[in-house]
């Protein structure tokens, strides 16, 4: 997993470094164009999960660690060099810190695309509810379950087989947004899943949580699927872990209390049970794309190469197509134990495939 929280120092002619730090618009980088910072300010960066770009730190030991950069205007071989007269700066930053491994967010001029919020033309859930539950781009019907409000189907980029995603019928940016019946609704189908994939997997290890995206969805990276979804994930990583290894500030909730949160983007968690709700909405914190896929691989599944928690890029079709035979198969078995709401909201589905 790649590192936040890093320290960029940047050396040269006092001009050039100026405007090197001034094309420096990246999510997860902090710039700063005094001569020197103090401690704090570096740590205040940290605290929110971001890297500091900087000319120069007060702290000796903070340099120890530091990534130090050179700025020239013309070539210059040097391990970490910036050259002013090559042009795209924040492309050759954003190489040195690919280099050290480092995650410094994506650039804000390609990332802040949606000005507005995105339509329910544009998105691919209600596309996908539209086809009549059918995935056009892999051509395959994946939905497991659907309730009133909900339907739930395995993840595209399943990298864990029994991974599924609670999807809302509403086109809304998070689960903040919707009606109390409606979370409270949420709340039972969260239960069925979790008797499903204790059925099928015999685990009741399960991660939960959302990312949120809050203010209708503008602001997030161009490519985003903003409609609100809830990832299910057997795991053995909990909120209690990611916590500690995040370092992240989580406020303890209920889920009654989640419509207060629908202003910023937030990552809610749940924690022991359905009581136990953790969530963060600072809008100053850096939350790295897929951040919780990226630790659930991390944690779980280290033998697994890097990068294989973007979706985008390995969508795992088959598992999806296991994770659907191997739910479906194990309610089938079970048929006459599995609880009468649960026979309701999968029976159409079960023939489907
Ligand atoms: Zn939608």
């Amino acid at each position: 997993m790649k590192k936040t929280r890093n320290l960029f120092i940047l050396r040269g002619k006092e001009d050039l470094v100026l405007s090197v730090l001034d094309e420096l618009l990246f999510k997860g980088l902090s710039v700063f164009k005094e001569k020197q910072i103090s401690t704090e300010i570096v740590k205040e960066v940290f605290r929110n999960n971001k890297s500091v770009a900087c000319r120069d730190v007060a702290e000796e030991s903070l340099k120890e660690t530091a990534i130090f950069i050179t700025v020239t205007e013309h070539n210059f071989s040097c391990a970490n060099s910036i050259q002013t007269s090559a042009g795209n700066i924040a492309e050759q930053f954003a190489c040195i810190a690919t280099k050290h491994h480092c995650d410094i967010g994506d650039h804000k001029a390609n990332s802040s695309g949606l000005g507005e919020a995105p339509k329910r033309s544009d998105c691919p859930y209600c596309r996908y509810m539209d086809d009549g539950y059918c995935d056009r781009d892999i051509g395959l019907h994946r939905t497991l379950y659907r309730s009133k409000n909900f339907f739930v189907m395995p993840t595209i980029g399943e990298f864990i087989k029994g991974y599924l995603l609670i999807i809302p019928k509403q086109h809304v940016m998070s689960n903040a947004e919707l009606p109390l019946e409606v979370r409270q609704e949420f709340l039972t189908v969260l239960e069925d899943v979790c008797y499903m994939l204790q059925l099928t997997y015999c685990t009741s290890n399960v991660l939960v949580w959302e990312n949120g995206s809050g203010n209708g969805g503008i602001g997030k990276a161009k490519n985003s699927i903003v409609h609100s979804h809830t990832h299910v994930a057997p795991s053995r990583l909990d909120a209690d872990s990611i916590e500690t290894f995040s370092h992240f500030p989580f406020e303890r909730i209920s889920y009654e209390d989640l419509h207060l949160y629908g202003k910023n983007s937030y990552l809610l968690i749940r924690g022991e049970n359905d009581e136990d709700w953790r969530i963060n909405d600072n809008p100053n914190l850096y939350i790295p794309r897929q951040y919780v896929r990226q630790l659930l691989l991390y944690k779980d599944y280290t033998f697994l190469p890097d990068e294989i928690w973007d979706w985008r890029h390995h969508p795992f079709v088959d598992k999806i197509k296991e994770t659907c035979e191997e739910i479906q198969a194990a309610l089938l078995k079970h048929w006459d134990d599995v609880p009468q709401r649960i026979q309701q909201n999968t029976k159409e589905f079960l023939f489907k495939m």
